[in-house]
């Protein structure tokens, strides 16, 4: 170790910036985020450290840098950029034992600033000792990504508690435990989704009987269209901390490859018509997983609340009394739109959208057809590929014109994504003749009509682009 990583308390003390520019205005903001006094010198001031001085917040000394400025500081920091200046800071502040830190000069510093994670109460500082700082940057944005924002609430949930958890449990070991099946377990999950109130009350639960067996988590997370990319960062971070992984036919293979190497995955293959578990079943896997002590992943196509059946899922946990969370994912509509060049409203065009399950029920596809056949509205069907001849004629009939134009995505958002466009009145030609397969979304609407033009300025650009004529 070529440093020692030390974490310092400069609250209320006074720490010495010399420089006026806006690194100087940078390094002011983070000595101030923890609490430090500031005094700056330099002849002029960006205006960034003007409007600093305006408020009061900081001291000025508007003159160079003399060697006595040096004197009673905490920590010094040149960010001027003439060379014998920050030599002169550097010199001066060794001479008094005051730590000092020359900007992009690791020679004059004798200490250095790391990259840091602000979760507070909890802090990550990552340094390359100078070797590298861009290095060290990158790896912050992935410790980013892995300590979520909501990190900070979780460290103040349990420093709140530590009195109350000594007192109701005194031996350190049996402590120790207790914390690890916490920050492991449901509670710290439900702080990190937001839900409080439940943590709270699972907290309290735990407490009551810290020996009793560790309890279960489902959490019905998105997995978005098909594109690993469209992931949430949560999702992603409780695939790879997941027992197991429970999952329906739509979530990708590429998806999959994601979670935990060594977690269990349990293929429900959920299909519109074609369950190859029934819905009944699959809510009862999840609750006796979760009985167990596991970490489960409920992992669906799209988002969990739009035409995935998560609300049935969610009530018999409920039923079970077991703990759930719900990570919203990126819906087929918005994926498909997206990847599609397919905006689903526009000024021109549609100022309303809908989303509508083409499933057919028992007794056929029972839909208002009125309320969808509405100028100035796109209409996103899911599941509609089968119901496809009746969509078509249904819509004409409640008086969209026949003409009106539509747009298949197939495999949306995918290596394989391919978009079909065709008027309304085509589509149930189209979709046999080109053996349209699922998943597949229907967008109805003038905004297709904007597909076609960006596809015709930019062909040859876009090579799964089709445009189909009847
Ligand atoms: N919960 C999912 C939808 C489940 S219903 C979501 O929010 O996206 C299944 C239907 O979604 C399919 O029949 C198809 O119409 C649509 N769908 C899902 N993924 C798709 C994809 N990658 N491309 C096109 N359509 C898709």
């Amino acid at each position: 170790m070529n440093h020692l990583p030390i974490f310092l308390d400069i609250r209320a003390t006074r720490c010495l910036v010399v420089g006026g520019g806006d690194v100087a205005a940078r390094k002011v903001r983070i000595l101030q985020s923890a609490g430090a006094r500031i005094v700056v010198v330099a002849p002029d001031l960006c205006p960034a450290l003007n409007a600093q001085k305006t408020a009061g917040e900081i001291t000025h000394i508007a003159r160079g840098f003399d060697a006595t400025d040096v004197a009673g500081a905490r920590i010094v920091i040149a960010a001027t950029n003439r060379k014998a200046v920050n030599t002169l800071v550097s010199a001066a502040a060794t001479a008094a034992h005051i730590p000092v830190n020359v900007v992009d000069n690791p020679g004059l510093c004798s200490f250095i600033m790391p990259s840091i994670i602000d979760r507070s109460p909890l802090l990550i500082a990552i340094s390359s000792g100078g070797a590298s700082p861009i290095l060290a940057r990158l790896l912050r944005v992935r410790l980013e990504t892995i300590v979520g924002s909501a990190y900070g609430q979780l460290a103040t949930f349990m420093a709140r508690r530590r009195t109350l958890v000594r007192q109701h449990i005194p031996a350190p070991t049996n402590r120790r435990h207790f914390w690890e099946r916490i920050l492991q377990g449901p509670v710290a999950e439900l702080l990190l989704g937001g839900r409080m109130e439940e943590a709270r009350t699972l907290f309290s639960q735990e407490l009551a009987k810290p020996e009793g067996p560790a309890r279960g988590l489902v959490s019905l997370v998105g997995a978005g269209p098909g594109d690993p990319d469209l992931l949430t960062l949560r999702a992603l971070r409780l695939m790879q901390e997941a027992d197991v992984v429970v999952y329906d036919r739509l979530v990708a293979a590429p998806i999959l490859a994601l979670c935990r190497r060594d977690a269990q995955q349990i293929d429900v293959g959920k299909n519109a018509g074609h369950h190859s578990v029934p819905q009944k079943a699959i809510n009862q896997i999840l609750v006796d997983l979760a009985a167990e002590g596991q970490r489960v992943v409920r992992l669906k196509g799209g988002d969990p609340f739009v035409f995935g059946r998560g609300g049935e899922e969610i009530d018999a946990l409920v039923d079970a009394g077991i703990p759930f969370q719900v990570v919203p994912g990126i819906t087929a509509a918005l994926g498909c739109a997206a990847y599609g060049d397919l905006p689903l409203t526009h000024r021109d065009y549609a100022q309303s959208c809908v989303f509508v399950t083409g499933h057919c029920q028992k007794d056929g596809l029972a839909l208002n057809w009125t309320a969808l056949a509405q100028p100035h509205q796109t209409v996103v069907f899911y599941m509609g590929v089968t119901a496809v001849t009746t969509i078509s004629r249904e819509l004409i009939a409640h008086g969209l014109p026949a003409t009106t134009p539509a747009a298949l995505v197939e495999h949306g958002t995918t290596p394989e994504q391919r978009v079909i466009t065709a008027t309304l009145a085509e589509l149930p030609q189209v979709v046999a003749r080109e053996a349209v397969s699922p998943p597949t979304l229907l967008i109805i609407g003038e905004v297709v009509r904007l597909h076609d033009r960006w596809a015709s300025r930019t062909r040859g650009q876009s090579p799964t682009a089709l445009r189909a004529t009847a």
